[in-house]
């Protein structure tokens, strides 16, 4: 029988509290973030699915400090299973929404041959997306962090693109008034504004 911990990093008591410390900070920035728009459970719930064993032991073992576990996970075994368990679980993740359509004659085959189609995310998780979005950054740039860094790495990353429309068009919005008016406004449009 193969032993599948052989050629892995090795698990530490080190590593899973680095990493414990990673998730809690973050879950906190988020909490932080949701608490001042009114999305409680949500603020409270973020990313919890971090803690269970599927999740929390990949991210201790690959614990790398300054990049996702999970893409190390990748690089050892050829997928991430924490991953394919979090976006399952956690609807602030735009991969969550995908669903197929039951009329196929719309699908262009050759150009996406899975066949999957991005849903229009409810506002709520949108918005969840946003605080995550700011959450890491922060911890990303430190003391660098700018309002407008969530807006730079949106625009530097293709993943809008494989959003509903609808989707990637209230993230950008909020992501560009966060970048030139600043957190209170933003924060208090979406209290006004949000379509739950
Ligand atoms: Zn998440």
């Amino acid at each position: 029988m193969q032993d599948r911990n052989k050629d892995r990093a090795p698990l530490t008591a080190e590593k899973a509290l680095a990493h414990f410390k990673t998730i809690t900070r973050h879950r906190m920035l988020v909490a932080k973030g949701c608490f001042a728009v009114g999305l409680y459970y949500q603020g409270l719930t973020h990313d919890l699915s971090k803690y269970a064993p599927t999740e929390f032991l990949v991210g201790a073992r690959y614990y790398q400090g300054n990049r996702s576990p999970n893409n190390a996970e990748r690089e050892a075994e050829g997928l991430s299973r924490a991953w394919i368990h979090h976006k399952g679980r956690n609807r602030h993740h735009y991969e969550y929404w995908y669903d197929y359509p039951t009329d196929w004659t719309f699908i262009d085959q050759e150009a996406n041959p899975s066949g999957t189609i991005p849903v229009k995310m409810p506002g709520r998780y949108v918005v969840e997306m946003f605080m995550d979005r700011i959450a890491a950054c922060k911890v990303y740039r430190g003391n660098n962090y700018t309002d407008a860094d969530p807006l730079a790495y949106f625009s530097r990353n293709a993943s809008h693109n494989k959003m509903h429309p609808e989707t990637a068009a209230l993230l950008k919005k909020l992501l560009v008034m966060l970048a030139e008016e600043g957190e209170e406004k933003t924060f208090a449009y979406i209290r006004r504004h949000l379509v739950r």
